[in-house]
Parts: C-alpha cells; structure tokens; sequence
C-alpha cells in the first residue's frame, strides 16, 4: 500500500508542478485514491504549511473553492465560497520601545530583548512616575488576601510579581486571579498607568520575558505592560535599600501581602508596538435540502484548513529554525474529509432532507479564530443550525481507536454512533463535553450540539514530520464512513436533534498550566485510563533518554501517585531542571521504573 502511494505521489507533484488548481477526477464513494489527492496537494511544501495570512493558505482556499464550485454546491460566504476576516498575526517592536528606572538618584538602565520586553498585552503610550511595589496584584477579599489594600496606585507604575504566594502551582486557591492580564486589569483599576511585571525570585521557575506573541484570548491592557527579568527586579529594589528574596519569602511564608511605595524611585516606559493585520478566510459551501420544512434546518460540516506554516509559534519541532510544517494529520485530514463528503452528499442530494453546510475554516491554530467569526457573524441564520460535525486530525487511525468530543451535547449522540459501530469496531472514547481544542468548541458555545472526531495525538503533532507518509488513508476512510453515516441520520431523519448543554464545564480558556521542568512526553486522550499515557516521546527529550515508550502509563511520578494528567503537572511542581526522578510506569501490565533526568522548557 506504501508503495502504491510514493507511485501517485510523484505523479502528483508532475500534476501540481503543471497547474496547482487542477482537481484531480474524483469517485463520488468515499474514497481513499481522492483523500490522498487532496491530502497530498494541502500538506505539500508547496502549500508551506497553510500558515494563516500567507499567499500560500490563500492557495489553498482557491482550490477548496474551485472543488466545492465543480460540485455545483452554492457559495455560502459573503464574497462567493469566502468569509473574509483580519487577524493579527504578529506584534511588531517600532522603534519607541524603552525602560529607564532610578532610585536614590541611581539610575538602571535595561537592554530591549534581554533584560525587559513589552508584553503581547501591552497597550502603546509612554508614562512616567513613581514606582510602587504590589505584591502579587491580587485582590482576593475572600481569602483574606489583598495586596491593594494599603497602597496608592494613582498615576503610579506598579511592581508585580507573577504567580501567587503559592508559587507557580496549577491549582492554587487564587484561581484565574494569578494570570497577568487579571493582575494588570486590578492594577489599572486602582489608577496604575503602567505595570511592570517579573517573577519573584522565590518562585520556583525557569526566569523568561513574557512573549511579545500576541494572543487572541487576551485583549490589550490599554496601558504600557512590560515583564522585566529576575536579576534587574532584585537591582531595583538593591539600589532601594531592599532585599526582593526576603520580601518575597515574607509574603509566601505568612501569606500576607507587603506592598509599598520605592522612596525616591522614578520609572519610564515607552512601548510602542505595531499589529501585523493580514486578511484571511473561510470557505463556505451550501448544499440545500428537500424537505419544504427540514430544508430549513442545517447541519454543518467543517474543519480547519490554516496550519503553521514554517513553524514559530505552536511549533514543537526542536529546531527553531523555519521549516515547513506540513500539517496533514493537522488538519488536512479533516479539510480532506469535508471535501469527500461534500462529493459523497452531492452525488446523493436527492436523499438530503436537511440541507449541508461545508464550512472550511482559517486561523484555527491562533486561537479558533475562523470559527469564531464564522458564529459572531453567520451566513445563515445561525438559528437553523441543528449540528456541527467537526474534524480535526482524523488521519492516524491506530489500532481503531477514535476519539468522540461533544458526545453529552445531544442525546442522539451515543445511541447513533453505538448502532452505526454496531460491528465495534471501532474502540470509541467519547468524551461529552462541547468544548475542547478545535472549532467546534465555537459552535457549542451558541448551544448548537457537536460531534467532533479525531484519531489521537502523536509524536508528529506540530512539528514538521507530520508528512504525508504517516497518513492512514484506509483509517481515514473508515472514519469518514462511520461520519458519513452520522450525517445521513441527521439529514434524513425527521426526528429533532436535541441539544443538551453539559453539567460542569467551563470554556477552555482558563489558567495554563505553569510548569517549568521538561520531560517530553506526548499525552495519548484516546483511552481512560488510571495514570497519565502517553502516545510517544518528543525526540532527544529526558523521556525518551529515560526509556519511555509509547503505550507507557505513568502512575507515580516521585513520590505522588498519578492517576491523571492533572496529577501529573501537579507532581512536576517541586522539580527543578536537573533533578532526577524515579518515576514508575506500567508496561503492558507490567510495573517498570525508570529514572528521568529533568529538562528545562
Ligand atoms: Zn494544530
């Protein structure tokens, strides 16, 4: 079968080489020939990744468009198959950019890039005053704990520290309010018109400048935001007379805040950063129903199609240098499996009582940022749309195992993807919950019930190896087999599709997790498990130093059992890069210990 497809593969880059749109003669069954075809073409170098706002991805939308046009099925975007949008790609420095501090007439001086940066938060503007030390800027009344309580923020540049009195631990009783944002929010409210940001030295943590990357989550803070490095933290206070480590330990010992005015300190910060704002797009599809009523109600059918392009962020590949990163596991997998059954539903439209909406999106990668505009600003009443069926990464089918997210937001879910499994084989792990890591997260946040398939992680996930050779075309048509056959049902069935929301859940938008040692090993969600399994090691990583395999469960890590992925961080806590760890791991049923030798991130 290898064989089979390096044959076509050259084939094919004589065919691209000739004309980069031509569509290949395709079968209207659901067909592994046409998934490598499609495949083959997005995840090709020529393609470089699909990085969102590059000519490339809009490349690739071409080709998406003409297919969907040669099927004959409507444009359903605002410029024909488009849905165009902006997204900010990446924050540029200009060139007023500075940080001068001074203390009892002693004056710091700070090298951009090295010893301070702006924050992928800041606000542009320049601002000068006195400076005045916060603590942690947390407000937490409840707790008993307000570092605001006796100080004066008016028209000052306040002093933060990251993390919390609990030191950089995940699940600290401060919650959300120990991310910088948070903290920078509280700090403007009480009249701060600057925050300069560091990590205490107290806190266990590899010492970095926060990013400059600019992140969709987070909106800009308005003022001047800068993170300054530990060593030029503990100069300022030095030259105030002060001890940071002391004042620092104080805090966390008693858990009791110790903020203050610097006598005699002056700041000033002038940060002036530039957007890069490129134009991408969606590319829509419609394919209308039957049924004089049913037509009216629409299941949509997506997948994102942006990748990473030649790396940078989001790239796991050990190499920082730019290379591209094909992504056709992530996602032309799934961008090639809506294009075969937007073919296989064309072909039998005549059986369609619900219509189809084929929705392609880009700029999943930065943040689900197509399927978010696409929701906010529909091109159909987003009222008519009964379902969304997402798929992410669906071309590494291993050992039929096949991950279900969404499976609590219908009651129709499990009992129609048991009875189409009905032969089992297909291993499912369903998970209910709506939200999670891909674009159907944006669909269920408008209470609209999703499915979202997806064949696991690997040991390519982002990296520049996820390459068409690993692709499992005949796991790919399984799935799209079992997908097609969901679809049918719920255009065919008159019956409600019913939505129902799941208990418990919070959007994934929370704290990340901070941890700053590195083992290298990739988590496996295809199966629950007791401990934390892994789906392969990052190559040269500790992990894979130490032995680790695939297929291996973590159940003790130290001394802390481990019995989720959330034990799992929590045990990393104590650990500094360097420290070696007996960690014990159960292999094929067996309790095998191994010794890690832990990195830094
Ligand atoms: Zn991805």
């Amino acid at each position: 079968m290898k064989r089979y497809y390096q044959i076509i593969s050259l084939i094919l880059v004589f065919i691209v080489s000739c004309s980069t749109l031509k569509i290949p003669q395709t079968n209207p069954d659901i067909d592994q020939k046409d998934l490598f075809n499609h495949l083959s073409f997005l995840a090709s170098d020529e393609l470089k990744g699909r990085g969102t706002g590059t000519p490339e991805i809009d490349k690739a939308s071409e080709y998406l468009a003409k297919y969907f046009k040669n099927l004959g099925l409507k444009p359903k975007g605002e410029d024909g198959y488009f849905q165009k949008f902006k997204v900010t790609t990446d924050l540029k420095l200009k060139e007023n950019n500075s940080l001068f501090v001074k203390l009892n007439s002693q004056e710091i001086n700070f090298t951009l890039k090295v010893d301070y940066q702006p924050t992928g938060f800041s606000g542009n503007g320049s601002v000068e005053g006195e400076l005045v030390f916060a603590g942690y800027g947390i407000e937490a009344e409840d707790l008993g704990y307000n570092d605001y309580s006796d100080i004066d923020l008016k028209d000052k540049i306040a002093l933060i520290m990251r993390y919390s009195p609990e030191g950089d631990k995940p699940d600290t009783k401060f919650g959300f309010k120990v991310q910088s944002n948070f903290k920078v929010s509280a700090a403007k409210n009480k009249g701060a018109k600057a925050v300069i940001l560091f990590t205490g030295p107290n806190t266990v943590e590899n010492d970095k400048l926060i990013s400059l990357v600019p992140d969709p989550a987070a909106m800009n803070a308005g003022i001047p935001v800068v993170s300054i490095n530990t060593e030029k933290a503990k100069e300022i206070f030095e030259k105030a007379g002060l001890d940071l480590l002391a004042i620092q330990k104080g805090i966390d010992s008693l858990q009791r805040p110790n903020s203050f005015k610097l006598q005699s300190s002056y700041a000033k910060v002038t940060v002036e950063l530039e957007p890069v704002i490129k134009e991408t797009r969606n590319v829509i599809a419609f394919l209308e129903g039957n049924d004089p009523q049913l037509k009216n109600e629409i299941v949509v059918i997506g997948a994102h199609y942006d990748h990473l392009g030649m790396g940078g962020r989001g790239s796991l590949a050990s190499s920082k240098e730019p290379q591209v990163h094909n992504g056709a596991d992530d996602n032309a997998s799934g961008t090639s499996g809506v294009l075969e059954l937007a073919e296989y539903f064309s072909a039998r439209k005549n059986q369609l009582k619900r219509s189809l909406l084929f929705i392609l999106f880009s700029g999943e990668e930065l943040g689900l940022l197509g399927s978010k505009h696409f929701v906010d600003n529909p091109t159909v009443p987003i009222n008519q749309i009964v379902a969304m069926i997402n798929m992410d990464m669906i071309g590494r089918l291993n050992e039929n195992r096949l991950t279900v997210y969404g499976t609590g937001t219908s009651p129709k879910w499990k009992p129609l993807l048991n009875k189409l499994n009905s032969d089992s084989s297909f291993k499912f792990n369903f998970i209910d919950g709506g939200f999670g890591p891909s674009d159907h997260s944006s669909f269920y946040s408008k209470n609209i019930p999703v499915l979202f398939f997806f064949t696991g992680t690997h040991q390519d996930y982002h990296k520049p190896s996820d390459d068409v050779d690993k692709i499992n075309f005949a796991g790919m048509e399984k799935v799209l087999k079992l997908v097609s056959g969901v679809v049918t049902d719920l255009v065919s069935n008159p019956e409600k599709i019913e939505f129902t929301k799941v208990q418990g859940e919070a959007p994934q938008q929370g704290r990340r997790m901070n941890i700053r040692v590195y083992v290298g090993t990739i988590p496996d969600y295809s199966e629950q498990v007791e401990g934390f399994k892994i789906a392969g090691v990052n190559d040269g990583s500790p992990a894979e130093k130490a032995g680790l395999k695939a297929g291996d469960i973590i159940i003790k890590f130290g001394d802390k059992p481990v019995k989720n992925i959330y034990d799992y961080m929590y045990a990393m806590q104590g650990y500094k890069p360097g420290d070696k760890v007996d960690v014990v791991v159960l292999r094929n049923g067996q309790e095998v210990k191994v010794v890690i030798e832990l990195g830094s991130r």
